[in-house]
């Protein structure tokens, strides 16, 4: 069956509405470059998070179809591994054309399933392109090196594919998490067998379609779909070699530990409890609306959402300016033009988040401005939760402790800097911090002593672009962080080096009698 027939046309399948689908197709799974229906009985469904329509209906794969997938990647892994770099770099650069071409379906695709804004969706597809654009830079990053290490003799590496990648996605970013490790692991030679979230996988149903279009031969990319029983399969299987994870730490760090077990490389980017200093010497109205916009922008579903404002000193005072701001968003569907922010992922979403705010109250927090019970007139079943203010809020404190991961800003009150840096390194978490200020040897101080992998000066989410990596830490990797998406080190991480000596030397050279002893340089 064509992806057309399957995945239905732009118009209908994604369509930039949020009107009910009269006959919502099943997701199929993609082996081969072909899309198939799966034969499990099992679905997940998939809702449009601002009605609760249903969008499709997802296949928890069987063993037999999860098997066949795996297969096709181990079969094309040995052509794959040895066509040129060259003619590898050619096919990314008309997948980064084809993603281009498809930026606003695969938008579409991703505020059905997803709920975040259509503005914002776009954006997600770019910082995805970002990374195809880069891969096309491979032969770049394969060269290996060399010297001349002692008379007529030569040390020199290469990189070489691992073989078959496992790559685990969350549903936040439905294409740029996937587009976090296609193009790297590719564009180095492996293959792949990519499980988008259940909650959303249509972006990487149309990126495996792209993927077919850009001329990536059958079996280099195969997208699967399933939970848990999935994804255990494929840290199980032996043919797997490397695992590439983006979500949540319970699921993270089981998936590090489990494969890690069976000597896989795992690279697994989790949690994240993002802080804000503010300065009483900063940018005020700059620093507001920065904070406004990282900390409610995705309804606050990013890993890197400042989700924390700590205020020192004075700054405190500009906590009533800060809920102003806060108060002018507007909630709606995420196709509704002039939406800021759009629904969260799912009902039980939306119910973990007004716990943890109902938990802040418990505790004895105070809710300044309360997104709960917010509903837009014309969608009254969606997952919705405006932008809530907590302050007052103590480090013992659940909604201080937990990630929330929701339109939810909590705000402590520290009196110096020295204090807020002490805060910061004291949570478990270090995917990101940011400074607002106006002072050099302050953001310095910052820059030096924050215990946090990505920060920002006067940036509120510091997402590195693909020629650097991805740079989490503490809680917010496993294993300690070793191994980081994209760039220099996401290429190591799906590259074995290879080191080679060789020497070649003149007959006159040759020694007429064995030497045993370890060469001294002498
Ligand atoms: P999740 O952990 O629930 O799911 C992620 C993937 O793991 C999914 O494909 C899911 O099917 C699978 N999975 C879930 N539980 C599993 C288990 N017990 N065993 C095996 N597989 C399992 O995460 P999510 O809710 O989709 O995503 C949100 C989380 O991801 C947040 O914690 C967020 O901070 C994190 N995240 C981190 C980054 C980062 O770069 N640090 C980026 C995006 C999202």
């Amino acid at each position: 069956p064509t992806a057309a027939s399957l995945l239905g046309s732009t118009s209908t399948h994604f369509p930039q509405t949020h009107e009910k689908i009269s006959d919502p197709k099943d997701t199929p799974y993609f082996i081969d470059n072909e899309f198939r229906l799966s034969q499990s009985k099992n679905f997940i469904l998939v809702h449009d998070p601002a009605t609760n329509n249903l969008v499709t209906r997802v296949p928890m794969m069987t063993s037999d179809e999860l098997q066949l997938a795996i297969e096709s990647a181990q079969n094309a892994f040995s052509s794959w591994s040895k066509t040129s770099i060259i003619a590898r770099q050619q096919i990314m650069f008309r997948y980064v054309s084809l993603i281009k071409e498809n930026w606003d379906r695969l938008a579409a695709s991703i505020t059905l399933e997803q709920g975040k804004t259509f503005a914002d969706a776009r954006g997600d597809v770019l910082r995805g392109l970002q990374v195809a654009e880069a891969a096309c830079a491979g032969p770049e990053y394969m060269k290996g090196e060399i010297l001349e290490v002692a008379k007529d003799m030569e040390t020199r590496t290469y990189r070489e594919p691992l073989g078959v990648i496992a790559a685990i996605c969350p549903f936040n970013f439905p294409a740029m998490i996937p587009l976090s490790c296609i193009p790297i692991a590719t564009i180095t030679g492996n293959t792949m067998v990519l499980k988008p979230s259940e909650r959303d996988p249509g972006a990487a149903m149309i990126l495996a379609e792209l993927a077919e279009k850009a001329g990536f031969p059958k079996g280099v990319i195969n997208v699967v779909h399933g939970t848990h029983d999935t994804v255990n399969f494929l840290i199980d299987s032996p043919v797997i070699k490397a695992i590439s994870f983006v979500g949540s730490n319970k699921a993270g760090e089981y998936i590090f530990t489990r494969g890690s077990a069976t000597g896989k490389r795992v690279q697994a980017n989790l949690g994240a409890k993002n802080h804000a200093l503010i300065m009483p010497d900063c940018d005020k109205e700059a620093a507001l609306d920065a904070i406004v916009s990282a900390a409610f922008g995705a309804a606050g579903q990013r890993c890197m959402a400042l989700s924390v404002a700590v205020f020192v000193g004075e700054s405190r005072q500009w906590l009533d300016e800060l809920v102003q701001k806060a108060k002018t968003l507007r909630v709606d569907a995420g196709f509704e033009h002039g939406a800021d922010l759009g629904p969260v992922v799912t009902p039980e979403s939306k119910a973990r988040i007004e716990s943890l705010i109902a938990s802040a109250q418990v505790e004895g927090a105070h809710i300044l401005l309360d997104g709960r019970g917010y509903k837009p007139e014309k969608y009254p079943n969606g997952n919705w939760v405006a932008p809530t203010i907590i302050t007052d809020v103590r480090q013992s404190m659940q909604c201080y402790k937990e990630e929330i991961f929701g339109p939810v800003l909590v705000c402590v009150n520290v009196d110096t800097l020295e204090a807020g840096i002490d805060l910061i390194n004291g949570n478990d978490y270090g995917n990101g911090a940011a400074i607002f200020t106006s002072s050099g040897a302050v953001a310095e101080k910052f820059r030096r002593n924050i215990e946090a992998g990505q920060l920002g000066i006067n940036v509120p989410i510091p997402v590195p672009l693909p020629m650097f990596s991805f740079t989490g830490n503490k809680k917010s990797v496993a294993g300690g962080g070793a191994s980081t998406f994209y760039g220099k080190p996401g290429v190591n991480f799906y590259t074995q080096l290879k080191t080679v000596t060789s020497k070649w030397s003149s007959a006159s050279i040759v020694p007429t009698k064995a030497v045993l002893s370890m060469p001294t340089g002498s």
